[in-house]
């Protein structure tokens, strides 16, 4: 079932919104050649306590930190740890919190220092997809108008979308209904409607889409080796169409 929130419920999920928007704002401060990954970390978490949340993944499926954080070749789910970030990476963070029992989830992947054309315009792809996607947000809309729309922005660069890790509802828990692939045919799936809330996340590999798991259980890589991107923002369905609750200031 995929729940219809209320504009009191919307209004609470956009407060842990907020909280995420700074977090990653604070990430975007402390990115710098020769920081560990897990300073990083220990940093969102004391901002996302001092705000009045909850580290969302933290203790979620057992994961270990309150960021994940994956570096150039791992996709999605990395844990940070004593990891020094180099010039010339690109570093996926995401983060997720809880405020008042209702969640909030975003992610960006951003550059240490200069990185290389290749990676700058995979970013820029992953970030022009995930905005194709929110742009198929309105009520009366086909979930799958989402995925399709995704992916089309992502082969056309030659780029491909993963398809083992998917978009999610959120709300009252951090992953609700429906899965909300980056791939698929237009005009399938359920009906969009006013109340949804839903998180989309589009994460795009240089190569090709398969993936692996590493040893840790948790860190997703891209098989080939190559970077991959990841974007991701909350957004509600309104009448007015999306209104992205995770949206930079
Ligand atoms: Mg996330
Ligand atoms: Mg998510």
């Amino acid at each position: 079932m995929i729940h219809i929130r209320s504009k009191r419920e919307i209004d609470l999920i956009r407060k842990s919104c907020k909280i995420v928007v700074e977090a990653l704002d604070l990430v975007e401060e402390l990115i710098a050649p020769g920081i560990e990954t897990q300073r990083i970390d220990e940093e969102v978490e004391r901002f996302i306590v001092s705000q009045g949340g909850r580290p969302a993944f933290k203790g979620y499926n057992g994961f270990p930190a309150s960021a994940c954080i994956s570096i150039d070749r791992e996709v999605v789910h990395g844990i940070p740890g004593t990891r020094h970030l180099n010039a010339g990476e690109i570093v996926s963070v995401d983060i997720g919190v809880e405020c008042d029992g209702f969640y909030g989830d975003s992610a960006r992947t951003y550059s240490v220092a200069d990185v290389s054309v290749e990676k700058t315009h995979l970013m820029e792809v992953t970030l022009a997809s995930l905005s194709k996607g929110i742009e198929q947000v309105r009520a009366g809309a086909r979930l799958s108008d989402i995925s399709h729309a995704i992916q089309t922005e992502v082969e056309r660069a030659n780029y491909s979308v993963v398809r083992d890790l998917v978009g999610h509802g959120i709300g009252r828990k951090l992953h609700e209904e429906p899965q909300i692939p980056n791939y698929g045919k237009p005009n399938t799936g359920p009906r969009l409607k006013q109340g949804m809330v839903l998180a989309i996340e589009p994460m795009v590999n240089m190569g090709g889409y398969q993936v692996d798991t590493e040893a840790d259980n948790w860190t997703v890589v891209t098989s080939d080796g190559l970077p991959s991107a990841h974007f991701e923002h909350t957004v509600a369905v309104t009448d007015n169409g999306p209104e992205i609750l995770t949206r930079e200031p």
